[in-house]
């Protein structure tokens, strides 16, 4: 059977479907790649393919009573595990993932397969993620566990070594333009908003006008400063201070916003020559913030 329902990611549907055809589907899995671009669309594509009663079809039959809850979101055997906001600071509580662990315990209710996908799985805490060791070293029959990340450094290596990897990549602009087209965004404007998600469908669907164009009006204050932005400290210190949690810094998040500036800058800046050197200063100051530790030991300030 087939996974159905997900834009792009060719390789990743590949071992899923080559796994699940010739029953090898590990008990854990890492889904590796940045935010938006399917990896829990993905999830939800194969456990629709475990659990489809019309198993000899090609793809999930959509109406079965399987398919049917899942597309409603009630079914009982589909469980998500998530932070409850994107800050850096948020957590996947302990109490939270020991409730899902005991749920485990106990057959999978719809008498198919289980799966629990755990979302943002960087957001476990240390307890929380030795809450999870054990049922991931061996689920009980039935079950698969599914945690996304954007990077595996972003969990315990216990955790990593635990699951089978499958790795998820940007999507092309051109598919982002044209799924946002299918969902009513303005052809013109759906441009812009791919080419600003940097290859992620989420990241394109949530940027609004409104925040482009405050980042616009934020970007030529920097540009009309003295020295330009490019020795502009001031421009840096905000945007680490934006993504800073209380724990953390949310690096992805700061890699975002500097990739939108970077785009923006690209997109709409007009100094002539200018424009290589931003785009090599954007490029240095994402590899400098990105550094593990670079933000917390103040390197802008
Ligand atoms: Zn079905």
């Amino acid at each position: 059977m087939r996974l159905e329902g997900v834009v792009g990611q060719r390789h990743a549907l590949r071992q899923l479907s080559a796994e699940l055809n010739a029953g090898r589907l590990a008990h854990a899995y890492l889904f590796v790649g940045p935010k938006g671009v399917g990896r829990s669309t993905t999830a939800k594509a194969l456990f629709a393919a475990m659990n489809c009663r019309e198993s000899a079809a090609e793809t999930p039959c959509g109406v079965c009573g399987h398919c049917h809850r899942l597309n409603k979101g009630t079914h009982e055997d589909f469980i998500t595990l998530a932070p409850p906001t994107d800050a850096a600071s948020a957590q996947i509580k302990v109490e939270e993932v020991r409730e899902v662990m005991r749920t485990l315990s106990f057959a999978p209710f719809a008498g198919g397969k289980r799966m629990v996908l755990i979302k943002n799985a960087g957001h476990l805490n240390p307890t929380s993620s030795n809450a999870l060791l054990k049922t991931l070293e061996e689920p009980p029959p039935n079950n698969v566990l599914v945690l996304t990340v954007q990077d595996p450094k972003d969990i315990l290596p216990t955790l990593v070594s635990r699951c089978r990897r499958v790795n998820f990549t940007p999507l092309d602009t051109s598919l982002v333009v044209e799924q946002l087209i299918n969902k009513g965004v303005d052809p013109q404007a759906a441009s812009l908003k791919a080419a600003m998600g940097s290859g992620s469908l989420g990241r394109a669907l949530e940027l609004d006008q409104e925040q482009l164009r405050g980042e616009l009006e934020r970007l030529k204050v920097h540009l009309g400063k003295a020295g330009g932005p490019l020795i502009d400290a001031g421009l840096a210190e905000e945007l680490v201070a934006e993504h800073r949690g209380p724990q953390r810094i949310d690096r992805q998040g700061l890699a975002e916003s500097l990739d939108l500036w970077a785009q923006l800058y690209r997109d709409q800046a007009v100094i002539g020559r200018g424009q290589i050197r931003m785009r090599r200063f954007w490029s240095q100051a994402r590899r400098a913030l990105l550094k593990p530790g670079a933000g917390d030991h103040g390197l802008w300030v």
